[in-house]
């Protein structure tokens, strides 16, 4: 059954307002988006022909600071997809206890079968139709889903000519070269790497020794796995939308990320020692340690008894539903949430954001350790509450997260 993640969103704000006895009013206005928006984007295609896709761009809240959130393409974006990202935005940035809130925005496209020139085209028009939605003190989009440097460049130029001025701060994840910060590519799967080692000290776990699946091959998927693969850890799967690759004595993900970088398929990639699985098959595949970093509701009421494995960290955004939540909860296995787990990608964000408004940037050091700090001190937030209040490390999260919004509405009150 189709599972619509922005009734999971609002589905786990109902969870953890139960949980913290949230004001009612809250709870409803928190379940709202404050705005979207709906373009269409006209592109002259290379054969002459005329296509409009539909684009999207969402600000949930803005209570705590602009907007900030990712631009995916995919051609299953739709308006409730993007308004539940924006959504967890705001609970990501006020986990990691940034001055930003929640935003999001997509197109419904397969960018796979546009020609570079097509891509431009419509990354130009998509910023142009959005102009009066995004900016530095409005709301600052980044890279997700088939997005990246180069798009964010697209968008910085496109912003910047029609302001008659340069506005690297309009955008992150750019290009390092125009305002980009060092270490914004590898971040999210950076972070996930601490929260990860933090995770296994507290269950007196050796990294090194837990056999590692990973769901999605992209920036996140690809990245975490890198990390791991380097620091020895034994990936025994990975997949990507074509399928999955596995081996019990582990993977060279080196040689995996090579292939892929080059446009490939893994699913095409030729090793005697691999086998071919799906991407079902993957998730059911037992493991101490399974990363889902694809797409959203992987994880479901439907495959949630398969699941072996002792922690799921989550890399995608809403990979699991609240069903499957609850049962995994049940079953003790730890869940490290998207909005505590996957931050690492906004936290750097936010330092070339800072980065780019001064005009002054930072060596790699500085921002690993800027990192470092943030997202750990938010998981040993999330870990006390988790254990004082016996809750899963979801809710526990969500509760910080939605106390720091709660409150900051109630100092602003209710306008007019
Ligand atoms: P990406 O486009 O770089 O990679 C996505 C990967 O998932 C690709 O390998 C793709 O083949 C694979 N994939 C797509 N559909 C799939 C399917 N049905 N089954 C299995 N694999 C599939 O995207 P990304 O930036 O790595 O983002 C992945 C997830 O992480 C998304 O949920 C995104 O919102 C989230 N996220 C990304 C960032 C970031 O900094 N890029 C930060 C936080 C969260």
């Amino acid at each position: 059954m189709e599972v619509n993640p922005y009734e999971v969103a609002k589905k786990q704000i109902d969870i953890v307002a139960k949980e913290m006895e949230l004001d009612p009013n809250i709870t409803r206005y928190l379940k709202r988006v404050e705005r979207a928006l709906i373009v269409s984007i006209p592109i002259m295609m290379d054969d002459g022909t005329l296509q409009i896709f539909e684009g999207y761009r969402v600000h949930h809240s803005t209570v705590r600071g602009p907007g900030k959130g990712g631009i995916r393409y995919s051609p299953n974006v739709n308006l409730d997809e993007v308004k539940a990202l924006a959504t967890w935005m705001t609970w990501k940035c006020s986990l990691l206890n940034l001055p930003l809130g929640g935003a999001k925005g997509g197109v419904c496209v397969n960018p796979r079968i546009l020609s570079k020139r097509e891509l431009e085209k419509l990354t130009r028009r998509y910023t142009s139709e959005i102009i009066n939605f995004i900016g530095p003190d409005i709301d600052i989009p980044a890279p997700d889903v088939n997005t990246n440097a180069q798009v964010m460049a697209w968008i910085m130029d496109t912003y910047s000519m029609n302001k008659g001025r340069p506005v690297p701060g309009v955008v992150t994840g750019k290009p390092i070269e125009i305002g980009g910060s060092i270490g914004r590519t590898p971040a999210t799967g950076k972070g996930l790497y601490f929260v990860l080692e933090a995770m296994c000290k507290k269950l007196e776990l050796e990294l090194k020794t837990q056999s590692i699946i990973v769901q999605g091959f992209g920036n996140v998927g690809g990245t975490i796995a890198d990390f791991l693969y380097k620091e020895g850890c034994k990936v025994i799967a990975v997949s990507d939308i074509s399928g999955g690759l596995y081996c019990h004595q582990g993977l060279n993900i080196s040689k995996l990320l090579d292939w892929t970088r080059s446009e490939n398929y893994l699913k095409d990639y030729k090793d005697d020692n691999y086998q071919l699985i799906s991407n079902d098959e993957l998730l059911a595949t037992k493991c101490d340690i399974l990363i889902p970093a694809a797409l959203e509701n992987q994880i479901t009421g439907d495959n949630v008894d398969k699941i072996k494995c002792k922690i799921i960290l989550e890399g995608a955004n809403g990979p699991t539903t609240p069903e499957a939540d609850k049962t995994l909860f049940n079953k003790g296995i730890h869940v490290i949430p998207d909005i505590l787990a996957n931050s690492g990608g906004v936290c750097v964000s936010y330092f070339e954001y800072v980065q780019d408004i001064r005009a002054y940037f930072w060596d790699i050091d500085r921002i690993n350790k800027e990192l470092n700090r943030i997202i750990l001190e938010a998981f040993e937030e999330v870990y006390m509450v988790h254990k004082k209040r016996n809750i899963s490390l979801r809710t526990a999260a969500y509760i910080i997260a939605v106390s720091r919004i709660a409150r900051a509405i109630e100092l602003r009150g209710i306008f007019p």
